[in-house]
């Protein structure tokens, strides 16, 4: 079994997700008392937010390569950065390590086009949601049609994001409001909702609605764990 490196903290809400799920994973494979081999770095989400809101992407991609160095020397031989946003920096995290990134939207994408998607509604955070660097890795590398919310619609998306979902705060009119956002999506013919941000199952079960969900933390963890699991990786 490879040894799977995380970059988390971003939210810890849904790195104990991510967690939970690669465990899981590797359990249902393999059974018995197993469990994954992890090496963790987990930042202060708290440094990587106000970068964010004060764009200082350069001091974030930093933190974020001195992370995955840290994952590298620590003998990880793959790496996940366990959120959609903190991939805008991806291809230089990339180039500064030798072990490979398992790139998040790759792998959405992949299941995706599996399932025969190939015209998605996206909700994540505005950085997400409005920027080339996920966007165009979806639209770009992968040939799907990617529809996003109007400007209010990215508003509350992003907010809940920060102000509650990172907090651990579940409210049922987020719900609600996250429901309709994807009710229109789907009306103006999205086949599927990507849960492009990694806390918004916290809020947002299939359950919730009719609409097709990709959720990309559970995506992200079945990926490294079936990389894991691959002796050819
Ligand atoms: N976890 C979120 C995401 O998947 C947002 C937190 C962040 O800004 O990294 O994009």
């Amino acid at each position: 079994m490879k040894t799977i490196g995380l970059i988390g903290g971003m939210s810890w809400e849904s790195t104990a997700t991510y967690y939970r799920l690669i465990n899981q994973g590797i359990k249902a494979e393999l059974g018995g008392l197993h469990s994954a081999k992890i090496v963790m770095v987990s930042v202060d989400f708290a440094e990587i937010e106000a970068l964010q809101t004060c764009g200082d992407w350069s001091k974030a991609s930093e933190l974020l390569i001195q992370a995955a160095i840290s994952l590298q020397s620590a003998g990880a031989d793959f790496f996940l950065i366990c959120t959609n946003t903190m991939h805008k920096m991806a291809d230089q995290i990339q180039s500064l390590v030798c072990i490979p990134l398992l790139h998040i939207a790759d792998a959405t994408a992949d299941r995706l086009l599996e399932h025969g998607m190939t015209r998605v509604g996206l909700l994540g955070t505005a950085f997400t949601m409005e920027q080339a660097f996920y966007k165009s890795r979806l639209s770009d590398v992968h040939g799907l049609n990617v529809m996003t919310p109007d400007q209010w619609s990215r508003e509350v998306v992003h907010r809940v994001i920060y102000d509650e979902l990172c907090l651990n705060h579940i409210s049922d009119a987020s719900r609600r409001q996250y429901l309709g956002i994807i009710n229109n999506l789907s009306e103006q013919g999205a086949q599927a909702i990507v849960l492009g941000c990694t806390e918004i199952s916290m809020l947002i079960r299939p359950s919730d609605t009719a609409v097709r969900l990709y959720d990309t933390t559970d995506i992200h963890a079945q990926a490294a764990v079936r990389l894991a699991l691959n002796s050819s990786v």
